[in-house]
């Protein structure tokens, strides 16, 4: 049978390789999408309605900040967003009190995060102004959220992104999308369709060759397919397990100094809304609570409908819970909550209905949650984002050089941006 022949050939059906696929058809390229999963949207990843009520998030699920591209997308797509509120709780020895985080432009931490000329990682930074024991407070807290928030390891995150991603901007909305981002995906899967690109599930791409001036993708399954330009947005551990042709691995051998942290995320569904009361306090506004526990964070779905909470293990502490299969998370998760409100875990098991653990560590197709800056990242992504008429391009959400690298703006944005350099160099 003869190779099917693309002008793009678009690997990977996430935010990026959608986004990406859709300006290319519209600009009147034949585009193929390869897709190893049996479904589309890869890190965002919405479970179905009869497991927990609604379209849980396994994978992405807050739109944070202002967020343009993703905006644009909802309001033609006719999906609306919820708007996230509640107040942060933190669990401490014992005791639930209103979480205070330190104000990070605030005296000595603001002044030496300003004067701050050459960047180093978090942990040399804290090393350097805040070692002492009268800091530890300090130090617990910046690691947590940078651990937590970005699921980056202290002793490799760049000061200076984090004190971009901090300070000097308003405190960044959230909000989630109606209906879950499961709905922008199945939006932007039927747009690509509408501009005649092909999609191929359960397509794992293995290797790509250059072969007269044109690149050959394999599949694990069998199947070859030819095209002018391949677009590669799978995630960075992902990419390391694809052959490339000698000068594209060389090339793509700087995605080594961007940062990726993994994530394991528990969605635990009751039967009633137990929290509100911890401990003599009123926690019906809860929204985030903090701990030290060994799932450390959760969040509710700010609405009596949804007795469901979230867990979340981020970063460097994803490692200690490698081990555990999804029983042994959601018992770890229980357990967890158990403690910080004085329960029997036994009796929580009973209150609840539905229960998913997902280490995103583990999946084959990620081998991770996102990415996040290194001191060494902005050059590495200047490296693998210059397009110099390459016929293997790489995109996605960790090529993204603005504020918010790893979230799904990012993706979206790199999608496009890649797009529109092969447009425009197509044009010349
Ligand atoms: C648990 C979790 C929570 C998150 N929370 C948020 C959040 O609240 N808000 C936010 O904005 N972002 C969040 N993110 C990040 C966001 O999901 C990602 O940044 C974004 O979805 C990445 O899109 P992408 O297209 O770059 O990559 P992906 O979505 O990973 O798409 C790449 C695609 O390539 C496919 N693929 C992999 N290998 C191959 C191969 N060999 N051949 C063919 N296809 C392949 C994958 O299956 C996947 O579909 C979260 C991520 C995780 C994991």
């Amino acid at each position: 049978m003869d190779t099917p022949q693309s002008d793009i050939i678009v690997v990977g059906a996430g935010a990026a390789g959608l986004m990406a696929a859709r300006e290319l058809g519209r600009a009147g390229k034949k585009v193929t999408i390869l897709e190893a999963r049996d479904r589309c949207g890869g890190r965002i990843y919405s479970l179905s309605t009869e497991e927990f009520g609604y379209p849980a998030e396994g994978g992405a699920e807050f739109v944070h900040g202002e967020a343009p591209v993703t905006h644009a997308l909802l309001r033609e797509a006719g999906l609306s967003l919820v708007p996230v509120h509640g107040t942060r709780w933190n669990a401490e020895h014992g005791a639930f009190s209103r979480d205070e985080a330190p104000d990070l432009g605030a005296d000595r931490l603001g002044q030496a995060l300003a004067d701050l000329k050459t960047d180093v990682t978090v942990a040399d930074f804290l090393e350097r102004h805040f070692a002492g024991p009268e800091h530890s407070r300090l130090r617990h807290s910046i690691v947590r959220r940078v651990e937590g928030y970005d699921a980056a390891d202290p002793a490799l995150a760049s000061t200076l992104a984090l004190r971009d991603e901090w300070m000097n901007r308003e405190p960044s909305p959230q909000a989630r999308i109606a209906g879950g981002y499961g709905a922008l995906i199945a939006y932007l899967a039927a747009e690509c369709r509408r501009q005649a690109a092909v999609i191929h599930l359960n397509s794992a791409v293995r290797a790509i060759e250059a072969a007269d001036g044109r690149a050959l993708v394999h599949c694990a399954n069998g199947e070859k397919y030819a095209g002018d330009r391949v677009i590669l947005t799978v995630p960075l551990p992902v990419l390391q397990e694809i052959v490339l042709p000698h000068a594209v691995g060389e090339k793509f051998a700087a995605a080594a100094n961007i940062g990726f942290g993994s994530v394991i995320k528990i969605l635990l569904r009751f039967k009633t809304q137990w929290w509100t009361s911890g401990k003599g306090r009123n926690l019906a506004d809860l929204l985030f609570l903090l701990s030290d526990q060994t799932v450390p964070v959760w969040w509710t779905q700010c609405s009596t409908e949804r007795p469901v909470l979230t867990g979340w293990v981020a970063g460097p502490n994803t490692t200690g819970l490698a081990h555990l299969d999804e029983n042994k998370l959601i018992e770890t998760g229980l357990a967890s909550l158990a403690d910080m409100f004085g329960l029997s875990p036994k009796n929580l098991t009973l209150d609840l209905v539905a229960a998913r653990a997902i280490n995103w560590g583990h999946d084959p197709f990620a081998r991770g949650a996102y990415s996040y800056a290194t001191p060494r990242t902005r050059e590495a992504q200047s490296v693998l984002t210059s397009s110099d008429g390459a016929a293997v391009l790489l995109s996605g959400e960790a090529l993204y050089r603005g504020r918010d690298m790893g979230t799904v703006e990012a993706a979206l944005a790199s999608g496009l941006e890649t797009a529109r350099t092969i447009i425009a160099a197509d044009q010349i």
